[in-house]
């Protein structure tokens, strides 16, 4: 990988990286079969991924007519590293096994080693005989929607797909590697403007929260709408926070820290909650809820706004739900994809069918989605929300940052990049649309670093 990396590095064309040989094994960040059960016995907090992720070599797999070999230049962390590296709700190896009874080409992902990571910003190396569209040297992201499009349940929304899988999490050779192997309809051009790392972090957050919120599929949302949105600063949340801003809405941001609510305030958000200081207890103990702090929650959202939200962002699951649905306005949707907290949800119907609200399902994006919200950040509507970066070797202390809640926005890992601020393709556009705008969940987070 040295040899193709120095190539990437000094410029080198298409052909040229098309004539290097691909290396029978790569470094990538994996777990281990062998090791599904070492937490048991201890809490979901106290599981530590810096002890179930390993980064070390891997055998290359074969290339199927329809992929490409990809190096990777950069990486990033989502919550299903996380998942897959606590081995929550379930050990990914499942997923792999599965797979594997599918076809030929899908038994390669059957392994001991589970190569993580749903993100990646990358080169082209190779490309399988029946790839139309991409050719060696191209830059490029890669979305996470592993779909076979021979099924006929993926040509209306490719997320319906009965085999739809999610890249490096239900799926073997993730993006926290040197080198993976996609489907070529996983890639998109990588926006011209932006670092790997800048580019490495987007794609996953981005596209669901596009879903979510703006596409056909989900909340849909309209001009002047009030949204109201959990983990506003966090990787789904800061990207809903900037579509609701870009598409004319109204963003309510709850986050837990003041650091938090000053950082939206930068991004534009005007009405933040610190759910910390507020005190919210919507649980008065593990089996009863308390309606008086919905009131209470539901005020203060009111207070902000004016009026209460007709849309409603959820993803941290059990602790919110019951809040959410009260707090959305007669009509409202609260649209979910997640369940951070617990997946068992408990709400009081009488909010919802005598308000005539309606829950909305959404997962991923489909290749379109993805490729929408991509040129939303190619033409810098959309500024990535990378806060930090760590190197490959250090995957398990960045995936604890996350576990933990310990970050803003989303962190990069650098892959094949061998330092931060490669890859800038297009170096006036960035000054159009501003590095300052690009940066600022960095320059936030150095902030407050320097402050201690
Ligand atoms: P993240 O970067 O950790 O951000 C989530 C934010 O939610 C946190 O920063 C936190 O913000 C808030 N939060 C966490 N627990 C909470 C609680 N109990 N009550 C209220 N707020 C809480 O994670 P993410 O990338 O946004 O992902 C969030 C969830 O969505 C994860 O479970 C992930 O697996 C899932 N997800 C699903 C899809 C999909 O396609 N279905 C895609 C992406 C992510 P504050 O502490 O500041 O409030």
């Amino acid at each position: 990988m040295d040899q193709i990396r120095d190539a990437i590095l000094n410029g080198a064309s298409g052909d040229e990286l098309a004539a290097l040989p691909i290396p029978e094994s790569y470094r990538a960040a994996y777990v281990r079969r062998d090791e599904t059960a070492m937490f048991e016995g201890r809490e979901s907090w106290e599981k530590d991924p810096r002890e179930s992720l390993h980064v070390g070599d891997v055998a290359t797999p074969e290339l199927a007519p329809d992929e490409v070999y990809l190096a990777v230049m950069a990486s990033s962390i989502n919550f299903n590293t996380v998942w897959s590296s606590i081995f929550e709700p379930l050990p990914t190896f499942g997923f792999l096994d599965r797979l594997a009874r599918e076809s030929e080409w899908a038994a390669r992902h059957q392994r001991d080693e589970h190569v993580l990571g749903s993100d990646g910003s990358a080169v082209v190396l190779r490309v399988g005989s029946a790839v139309r569209n991409w050719k060696p040297g191209d830059h490029v992201v890669v979305h996470c929607n592993h779909v076979d499009d021979q099924d006929p349940s993926s040509h209306n929304d490719s997320m319906f797909g009965s085999n739809q899988r999610i890249w490096g999490f239900e799926t073997n050779f993730g993006g926290l590697a040197d080198l993976s192997v996609v489907k070529a309809n996983q890639l998109m051009p990588k926006p011209t403007h932006l670092t790997w790392e800048e580019a490495a972090v987007n794609a996953l957050c981005a596209a669901t929260s596009y879903r979510m919120l703006i596409g056909q599929n989900a909340a849909r949302m309209k001009l002047g709408d009030v949204v109201l949105i959990w983990g506003a600063s966090g990787g789904l949340g800061g990207y809903a926070s900037q579509l609701v801003l870009q598409a004319g809405g109204i963003p309510v941001g709850v986050v837990s820290s003041p650091e938090k609510g000053e950082l939206l305030n930068r991004l534009g958000v005007e009405h933040v909650i610190d759910r910390k200081a507020d005190g919210y207890q919507f649980w008065a103990d593990e089996h009863t809820q308390d309606e008086g702090e919905w009131r209470r929650f539901g005020r203060k959202v009111r207070s902000l706004a004016g009026e209460d939200p007709h849309i409603v962002f959820e993803h941290p699951g059990r602790s919110t739900m019951g809040a959410s649905v009260f707090t959305a306005r007669k009509g409202g949707t609260i649209v979910t994809c997640a369940a951070t907290s617990g997946y068992m949800i408990e709400y009081d119907n009488r909010h919802l069918w005598m308000k005539l609200k309606r829950i909305v399902s959404s997962h991923f994006a489909n290749y379109q989605e993805a490729w929408e919200m991509n040129r939303l950040i190619d033409m810098g509507k959309i500024q990535p929300i990378l806060s930090g970066v760590f190197d490959l070797e250090r995957v398990g202390d960045a995936a604890l940052q996350v576990h933990h809640n310990l970050h803003e926005g989303k962190l990069g890992v650098l892959c094949l990049a061998p330092e931060r601020g490669l890859g800038i393709a297009d170096p006036e556009k960035r000054e159009r649309i501003g590095p300052d705008k690009i940066g600022l969940f960095e320059t936030h987070a150095s902030e407050i670093a320097t402050e201690g």
